[in-house]
């Protein structure tokens, strides 16, 4: 007997696509929502039945709460998987499903709410012995209050939104003189984002790394650990390459953050797969926010610990009980992922639009593609630019990188800019290799981050090109077919010749 008979997914691309397999897998007939834009979207395929919810913009599609149920009311699904974005973390969509009386594959709306919140949470973390980044647990009244409060932390320091995501409302602020005019700018950046302009400050750490530990609880009260991912390389405050386990982390150290972050979600009675963020600099951790749904980055977690957290999702919802304790949690080998995004990494990660007309995904041992994309499909504006996510698993850190670098050489998406060349260079750098990371990395490494064209002067960059330059396989690979009609690509292709020429 399945868990459930039908199972709605309230999302879109990959991830709405990675739940709406794992639930296949377990017997559970599945049901699709999508927008006028994605009709033809691989969600759609995928599910065995799809309902259209709305015109393009997410506002009227995807954030659509009472469509949503209407669409599950239809279908006669009996729960409701929000994937991440989107209504993942509103505490009025749980409400809303459960009132509906359909299962709501996530927390309560209480945790939802406490954890939303990151004033609250750090007061609920304090409360619970986690220890948070030096700074305030309340929102400032004003900027007055703000030059106050950073006189006692020290600069720099963070502005940043209570109801905080995706790195909106942040602001690092070096002295007292650009503080007032930093608090207006953080307060009314939340106030637009998330109709709350609460901001408060933490002390700047000056070159962390971030380290988040999984968390999976029952409705039985048991909270296991899964260990950690590291996502320190990271662009403008959001993650572009996860791995798991931690190139730094000691036993003992997993153990201490692990517990943590154990007692962070007893402390909200938290239920289903979640996310304790931290950063860590010089041995000590420091708790960030909790994230209270499934991340994009959770495959490397899967792929060491040999869980399906989907499914998790899904059984524990269910009410079964974790048939396992933290004892029996072992982590095996080493998983790094790249965020694949449709973005010109090269200028600003400015987002590229377009059909993607040719796509190539690699195979063999240990590569994983979770992917939200298909020939023909068209990109555009109205969602989130992840195309798909590349993880890779192998014995060591070291396995995992070289892997890493065959698979990224053998993935080809055309019709759109991507970010496939800068994640190519990435795990190249000497510094990820070595496992000397920090949220600072582009910030110390900007030749990563340098077009192809104006590589020439830097030795380090001529190193990065000397590595393309062995692995001119993948720039065959990627020149269209044999009697593939020319398209954009092609001819920028040809107007500038191999990137080796122009790097050299
Ligand atoms: P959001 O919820 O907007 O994503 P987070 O609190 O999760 O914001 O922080 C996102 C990223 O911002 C972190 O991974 C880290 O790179 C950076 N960051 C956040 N707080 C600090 C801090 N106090 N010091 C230094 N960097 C920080």
């Amino acid at each position: 007997m399945p868990l459930f008979d039908t199972v709605l997914v309230a999302n879109r691309g990959e991830i709405a696509v990675r739940i709406l397999r794992a639930c296949r897998e377990m017997g559970i007939r599945t049901v699709a929502v999508h927008s006028e834009a994605d009709a033809q979207a691989p969600h759609v395929l995928v599910a065995d039945e799809a309902v259209l919810i709305g015109p393009a913009p997410s506002a009227e599609s995807y954030l659509r709460i009472d469509r949503i149920l209407e669409a599950a009311a239809a279908t006669g699904a009996q729960a409701i998987h929000p994937g991440y974005g989107f209504l993942a973390e509103r505490a009025p969509f749980a409400e809303a499903v459960e009132g509906a009386g359909l299962v709501f594959l996530g927390p309560t709306a209480e945790t939802i709410r406490a954890m939303g919140d990151k004033t609250e949470a750090r007061r609920r973390m304090q409360a619970a012995e986690v220890p948070i980044v030096p700074g305030m647990v309340d929102p400032l009244a004003d900027a007055a209050a703000a030059v106050e409060a950073a006189e006692g932390l020290g600069y720099p320091v963070l502005l940043k939104a209570a109801a905080g995501g995706g790195g909106k409302g942040m602001r690092v602020v070096e002295d007292p003189e650009a503080l007032p005019r930093a608090f207006d700018a953080a307060a009314r950046e939340a106030e637009a984002a998330f109709g709350d302009g609460s901001v408060y400050l933490e002390r700047y750490l000056g070159r962390p790394r971030h380290i988040e530990i999984q968390i999976l609880g029952d409705m039985h009260g048991r909270v296991v650990h899964l260990g950690e991912r590291e996502c320190s390389i990271q662009r403008r405050h959001q993650k572009l390459v996860e791995e798991a386990p931690s190139a730094v982390l000691t036993p003992e150290e997993r153990a201490a953050m692990g517990a943590a972050a154990v007692r962070a979600a007893e402390a909200v009675d938290y239920r289903g797969a979640g996310t304790v963020e931290f950063l860590y600099q010089d041995g000590e951790f420091f708790f960030l926010e909790m994230n209270t749904r499934l991340q994009v980055e959770h495959p490397v977690t899967e792929l060491v610990t040999g869980l399906d957290l989907v499914q998790w999702q899904l059984r524990v919802a269910a009410g079964e009980p974790l048939p396992f304790t933290q004892d029996d949690v072992t982590l095996t080998g080493h998983s790094i992922e790249c965020r694949v995004t449709a973005e010109d990494a090269f200028h600003g990660f400015l987002p590229s639009t377009g059909r993607i007309d040719r796509l190539e995904v690699p195979t063999g041992p240990g590569v994983r593609w979770d992917g939200g994309i298909d020939e023909g499909f068209d990109v555009g504006l109205h969602y989130d630019p992840l195309l798909g996510k590349l993880i890779v698993h192998a014995d060591t850190r070291e396995a995992a990188i070289d892997r890493l670098a065959r698979a990224l050489d053998e993935l080809v998406i055309r019709g759109v800019e991507t970010s496939i060349p800068v994640h190519r260079r990435i795990v190249r750098h000497e510094a990820f290799r070595s496992g000397d990371l920090s949220i600072r990395f582009l910030e110390e490494y900007p030749e990563v981050l340098e077009p192809e064209g104006e590589a020439g002067a830097d030795p380090a960059v001529a190193a990065v090109a000397a590595a393309l330059l062995e692995h001119g396989y993948r720039e065959r690979r990627a020149a269209p077919r044999v009697g593939q009609a020319s398209d954009s690509g092609m001819s920028r292709w040809r107007a500038s010749g191999w990137p080796w020429n122009r790097a050299g």
